[in-house]
């Protein structure tokens, strides 16, 4: 027997829709491109959003186009997540930092019928227009004033023109949630990169999650501020959650660093943040250096790599910020787990909590995790094992765009991360490696993120990155590599006496080398495969 409840689909139209009838006035406030700071409401964006759609039809976008956008995080792009994704295309955000090859790849790919892009990245694509093979218009996200004279691009469209020749009474249409919404590829360190087809429903379920207590906590009296680009994974979902939960939003534009990002959190009254390590030591480094305090920020959230121990503390004890660490990948929307204590946590003293805290989070309802060993075994929760993590879930991919990659969940439609964890009975995730990063010595494990953890625990490290480097008689030992603070004194000697008070003496780096700068990944990861490269040559000390 079937229940006798509405099958209303989720759509994310509906959250626009919501915010706007029930949030008109919140705030939505971004830094743009052309200067200066703008400011409208989530009824003004539902407006926008409407002439968004209606501008597509006139340029006769079909349901389940590919649109992309080439933009930072901005009031435009928010309008385009709603109007391209809420007339039944597919909005398509490219991140602007990956090599042009991949951009051209990846347009392609995805067959993009237009491109929507921001003023300062119009002339990556001018130079890139002529090996697209789709797009049939570029759109300037700006107004003709702004438009830069002599662009050699063809056909050139202005956002606001578009937008001002539409009459804004578009309704939006209903169809099954299940239709794609988005789509997001994945920078692999190997192969081509790989699209991930988000659906309504998907974004939806997500949203909802995200929005809960133990998860990002959002409600109607958040201020979040999404450093996290809104073409890495959607911005984690914020810009549905936030419109959702009826929270403020305030997008930082192009200017991410320390001084910019402090400014816009102090003058917003921001109480959420959220994105990758290297932004928040940008952060933390201004703040320090300048003498400056936080005084609305309430939590930020650290993801993409692991959140090093100094950071968590930092935030916490300096600042009075609640680091939410969380875990998450493209293929997963991208939530998997956040980190809050249980009440049973809150009696443990600083440094328990510390570690109950650098743990990746517990996932929340809707992700299934388990830890998997040779042969698909799985492995015991006793937060000692670790093994391959698997996840499954409404929101977790069952196939990359376009069949690529082939097969990638079991018959169980479990999905393999890549990642290696260990899973506690409190329901505690941790990562403790990438599967290809981790440091196989004399047939056992050594967790290259435990060792950067605590190597950037040292006030003089700026950042740390450890490598398996190849040994005759241990198959690989640990190299670690290290970037120092400006000015700081630190030597090998002192960094690994440093380190033998916290790993295991078989763990301690061969060697430690020190750098100008770690290299990143288009997304912030620390990037080993250059590392590797760099380091081909390289020899440990012998004896
Ligand atoms: P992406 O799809 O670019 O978001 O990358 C996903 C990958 O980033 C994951 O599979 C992890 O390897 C890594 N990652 C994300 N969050 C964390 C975290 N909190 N700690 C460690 N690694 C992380």
């Amino acid at each position: 027997m079937l229940g006798l409840i509405q099958d209303r689909p989720l759509l994310i139209q509906q959250l626009i829709e919501h915010a706007a009838l029930n949030h008109s006035d919140t705030e939505i406030v971004s830094r743009t491109l052309e200067g200066g700071i703008h400011r409208y409401t989530y009824g003004d964006a539902h407006l926008r959003a409407k002439k968004v759609a209606e501008a597509l039809l006139a340029l006769g976008i079909k349901a389940g186009d590919r649109i992309g956008t080439l933009a930072w995080n901005g009031y435009r792009h928010f309008e385009l997540y709603y109007g391209i994704s809420g007339m039944g295309a597919v909005c398509h955000t490219i991140n602007p930092r990956l090599f042009p090859e991949q951009i051209v790849y990846i347009v392609n790919h995805a067959e993009d019928q237009l491109l929507f892009v921001d003023l300062n990245l119009l002339p990556v694509v001018e130079k890139l227009l002529p090996q697209f093979k789709t797009v049939r218009h570029v759109v300037a996200m700006t107004d003709r004033a702004h438009l830069p004279k002599d662009l050699g691009i063809p056909n050139l469209l202005v956002y606001e023109e578009l937008l001002a020749d539409q009459p804004g009474r578009y309704d939006w249409p209903v169809f099954d949630e299940r239709t794609a919404s988005s789509l997001c590829y994945t920078s692999g360190t190997t192969g081509n990169p790989k699209g991930v087809l988000y659906s309504h429903r998907s974004t939806i379920l997500h949203a909802y999650a995200a929005a809960l207590p133990d998860t990002l906590n959002l409600s109607a009296r958040s201020v979040v501020l999404p450093v996290v680009p809104m073409f890495h994974v959607n911005a984690w979902g914020l810009p549905y959650s936030a419109a959702l939960a009826g929270a403020k939003l305030v997008f930082p534009g192009v200017a991410l660093d320390g001084a910019s990002l402090h400014e816009l959190f102090e003058q917003e009254g921001v109480t959420f943040t959220a994105g990758v390590p290297t932004v928040w030591l940008a952060l933390l480094q201004h703040m320090q250096a300048n003498k400056l305090k936080l005084s609305t920020l309430k939590y930020a959230v650290i993801g993409g790599s692991a959140a090093p121990p100094a950071m968590i503390e930092t935030f916490d004890r300096d600042y009075g910020v609640e680091v939410l660490h969380a875990w998450g990948m493209t293929e997963m929307s991208p939530l998997g787990s956040v980190n809050h204590p249980k009440a049973k946590h809150l009696k443990l003293s600083r440094e328990e909590l510390l570690d109950v805290r650098l743990k990746q989070g517990r996932p929340a309802f809707g992700v299934e995790m388990k830890i998997v060993g040779d042969g698909g075994k799985e492995l015991p929760r006793d937060g000692k094992a670790f093994g391959d993590l698997m996840v499954r879930g409404p929101w977790v991919t069952r196939g990359y765009f376009k069949g690529e990659g082939g097969e990638i969940v079991d018959q169980d439609g479990w999905f393999a991360t890549g990642d290696v964890a260990t899973l506690d009975p409190d329901g505690y995730m941790q990562i403790t490696d990438r599967s290809k990063d981790v440091i196989k010595s004399g047939g056992e494990w050594i967790s290259s993120i435990d060792l950067e953890n605590a190597a950037m625990a040292h006030p003089a490290v700026a950042e740390a990155a450890v490598i398996g480097i190849h040994h005759p008689k241990w198959d690989e030992r640990p190299l670690l590599i290290v970037h120092r603070k400006p000015g700081a004194k630190l030597d090998k000697d002192e960094m690994i006496a440093f380190l033998g008070i916290k790993v295991a003496k078989w763990w301690l780096p061969d060697d430690v080398q020190f750098v100008e700068a770690i290299p990143h990944t288009a997304t912030g990861k620390i990037l080993k495969t250059r590392l590797r490269e760099d380091f081909r040559d390289y020899k440990l000390p012998t004896g």
